[in-house]
């Protein structure tokens, strides 16, 4: 155990998953819950009226094509695009009206490539931690506990230029755990990672939820680590959630036999991904192209 919280909510027990939000069979309300949240850009609504509640220390699993509206959803609930309309409430805060409560419950690691190449892990970290508040005589071990509870202890002198792409990955993890959230989003955490370096990001997050009972929103176009990691899912095409539930009950409602992959593109066709590891330029190309033609 690398990391110290206070872990008295540990004691409570899992709440029965609800798909609708509101107060669980506990009386306390889920750390998320999203009612009819909308984003409109010109024309296009890119999430449409998502309804949607995540339980403590749930893995909760967004899947769907490029531009189903993954990324604005969670851009939404992290505070930083005001919805349409609709509402959501993150660990009990709106996150219309109360945004700045939101933010100090929640971490963030984006699609896009976040850590500087230019400094070392350690800069990076002391950066987020300054951003953060975290007062001065605190940050030092706070740095220390995020590097080695992200394997990245031997390597945080290292410049992350010269970082592997799951390192880098990683190293933005830390960053966003510097606060000890009890909420984290990961958008993408493992696109263009090899399947090792995959594994220890999933290894790295199962770990979190072990130690803290971290409630976590992850997008993967990968189906496999879906249908291994995470307790339920939705599947969003064009906006709209098409599909909710366990990997289990979602495979369930197909055939027998059926695989994840069969109910994505039963649901919403075909596409493709490529896998190989990257070192940082490669992240960055990866990371600007799914964007650009996402
Ligand atoms: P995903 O993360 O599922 O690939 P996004 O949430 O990035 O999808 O995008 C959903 C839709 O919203 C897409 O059609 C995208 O082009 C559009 N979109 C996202 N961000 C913006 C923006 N800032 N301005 C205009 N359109 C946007
Ligand atoms: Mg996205």
């Amino acid at each position: 155990m690398i990391d110290v919280r206070d872990t008295s909510h540990l004691a409570v027990p899992a709440a029965p998953a609800t798909s609708e939000g509101g107060p669980d069979a506990t009386g306390a309300h889920c750390p998320i819950e999203v009612r009819a949240l909308t984003r409109r850009f010109g024309d296009i609504v890119a999430v449409d009226r998502a309804t949607l509640g995540v339980n403590e220390g749930e893995i909760f699993g967004i899947i769907g094509p490029n531009g189903a509206g993954k990324s604005t959803l969670i851009k939404m609930l992290t505070t930083l695009l005001p919805p349409s309309s609709g509402s959501a409430t993150v660990v009990g805060a709106d996150i219309v009206r109360q945004p700045a409560e939101v933010r100090r419950h929640i971490g963030y690691v984006p699609q896009l490539l976040s850590a500087d190449g230019s400094l070392s892990g350690y800069e990076n970290l002391l950066l987020s931690a300054r951003l953060y508040g975290i007062p001065h005589r605190e940050r030092a071990e706070r740095i220390a506990r995020a590097l080695a509870r992200m394997g990245l202890a031997a390597a945080s002198r290292h410049l992350v230029g010269h970082y592997s792409g799951g390192m880098i990955r990683r190293l933005e993890i830390a960053q966003s755990l510097l606060h000890r959230p009890k909420v984290l989003f990961l958008d993408e955490p493992t696109v263009g990672l090899d399947p090792g370096a995959r594994k220890a990001v999933w290894d790295h997050v199962l770990d979190l939820r072990r130690s803290f009972r971290t409630t976590m929103i992850v997008t993967s176009h990968h189906m496999d680590e879906i249908d291994q990691y995470c307790d339920r899912i939705a599947l969003i095409d064009r906006g709209r959630i098409a599909a909710i539930g366990s990997p289990a009950e979602l495979k369930a409602k197909m055939r027998p036999g059926a695989t994840l992959d069969d109910v994505f593109i039963q649901l919403v066709g075909n596409q493709s991904e490529t896998e190989t590891e990257e070192g940082y330029g490669d992240v960055r190309r990866t990371r600007r192209a799914v964007r650009e033609h996402g």
